[in-house]
């Protein structure tokens, strides 16, 4: 999703098209293209499998945007126990799903312009209807991740985090 605001940029001083409030990653930080068709290793749309031990889980990270109607959407990946994993992929299309309490996850992408890294971060994973990807709550610390979710970002944030990734620093 993007909204119709264009922007001006100042890291280039061009006018860019639409603001991006939505980044996503095809696989967690922990795959590499090297696991394709390896033994115990699956990449899905939704899901991924690494050596039948690690389980992750595709989810929605959102930051409330205190100065527009929507939010911004990080897509990240998630690290569930194997218990749950199977949980989840046991109830995958199942009205009952969302009545499942949270689920323990670990933060498995590291996003760009935070310091320290986001990898590891302590999660709780929401089920949310059929079809729509869960939501992931981040345990209330002080990471600037955290603070974010805690409090909100305004326009001016969603800006520099696409002027950063439009142009990304060397
Ligand atoms: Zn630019």
């Amino acid at each position: 999703m993007s909204t119709d605001l264009g922007f001006l940029c100042s890291s280039c001083g061009q006018e860019h098209e639409g603001l991006p409030f939505t980044y996503g990653t095809v696989a967690p930080a922990y795959w590499n293209e090297g696991m394709e068709g390896g033994s115990g290793n699956v990449l899905g749309d939704e899901q991924c499998v690494i050596a039948d031990e690690h389980f992750f889980l595709r989810a929605r990270l959102t930051l409330p945007v205190l100065d527009s109607e929507n939010d911004f959407e990080w897509g990240v990946w998630v690290s569930l126990s194997k218990s749950n994993f199977a949980r989840a992929t046991e109830l995958w299309a199942s009205t009952e799903r969302v009545a499942e309490p949270p689920y323990f996850g670990w933060l498995s992408t590291e996003l760009p312009t935070y310091e320290p890294t986001t990898l590891n971060l302590k999660t709780k994973v929401h089920s949310q209807p059929v079809g729509i990807r869960p939501t992931v709550e981040l345990e209330p610390t002080d990471h600037p991740l955290a603070v974010e979710q805690r409090t909100g970002i305004t326009l001016a944030r969603v800006q520099d985090i696409a002027e950063l990734l439009l142009h990304p620093r060397h």
